[in-house]
């Protein structure tokens, strides 16, 4: 099946509340398609591997905006910290702190995600609901004065029902209106729920995502 990048982008965007963006995921893509539909407009696309994103920052035009959305070992937030656009998958305090650090190196202020874990599956990283309410009631943000929360991201449980992922949406949907209530009420940066992917994302725009992470429906099989 040829696959045209710029149409299906076209067609995607075409069905997406004009509130919505687009985060096109490029990981395992080659150059070539991500040029295609960087030409065709698209600017913000995301990766889950640092040494893969450190290779297409340098060969791709600087106006892309680099999302990170893969687990992210502290040890190499060094690598993406000088141009890194929103880290979506901060799991950990720890992280938290790192990316901080990196951040005030470069003199800048790195834009995060906290990533919750609401899905059955084991295997997914982030905070549970508790660890994510426990490290915002505690001091430490305080602290990071170089990254800026802006929102929450997760992903659901693969291979479930339409019922199921509407479900876990809304347990995500409706803990961001309660983070936001309780530590963010003054702060409009906090504004972004990241949840939906090629399979999913008209169930998880219909449950309160405003952020879609959309990789094989542009790129094709990886
Ligand atoms: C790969 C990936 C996506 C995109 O998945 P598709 O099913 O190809 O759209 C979205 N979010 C995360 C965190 C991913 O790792």
């Amino acid at each position: 099946m040829k696959n045209n990048v710029a149409e299906n982008i076209k067609n995607i965007k075409e069905g997406l509340p004009s509130d919505v963006s687009l985060v096109a995921v490029s990981k395992y893509q080659p150059i070539d398609s991500i040029k295609e539909a960087y030409d065709f407009g698209q600017r913000i696309f995301a990766e889950s591997h640092v040494q893969e994103l450190v290779k297409k920052y340098d060969s791709l035009p600087k106006d892309i905006q680099w999302h990170f959305i893969g687990h992210l070992q502290t040890n190499k937030v060094k690598y993406i910290a000088s141009y890194i656009s929103l880290i979506q998958s901060v799991d950990s305090i720890k992280l938290l702190k790192e990316i901080n650090k990196h951040a005030l190196k470069y003199n800048r202020v790195i834009d995060v995600l906290l990533e919750l874990h609401i899905a059955s599956e084991e295997s997914k990283t982030g905070f549970t609901l508790d660890k994510c309410m426990e490290m915002l009631s505690s001091n430490i943000l305080e602290e990071l004065p170089n990254v800026r929360i802006c929102g929450l991201m997760m992903m659901a449980t693969n291979a479930v029902s339409d019922s199921k992922l509407k479900e876990e949406f809304l347990v995500a949907y409706d803990f961001f209106n309660k983070v936001k209530a309780k530590y963010f009420y003054n702060d409009n940066h906090f504004a972004i729920r990241s949840w939906g992917m090629s399979g999913d994302y008209k169930i998880a725009i219909d449950n309160g995502s405003n952020m879609v992470r959309i990789g094989s429906m542009i790129f094709g099989d990886r």
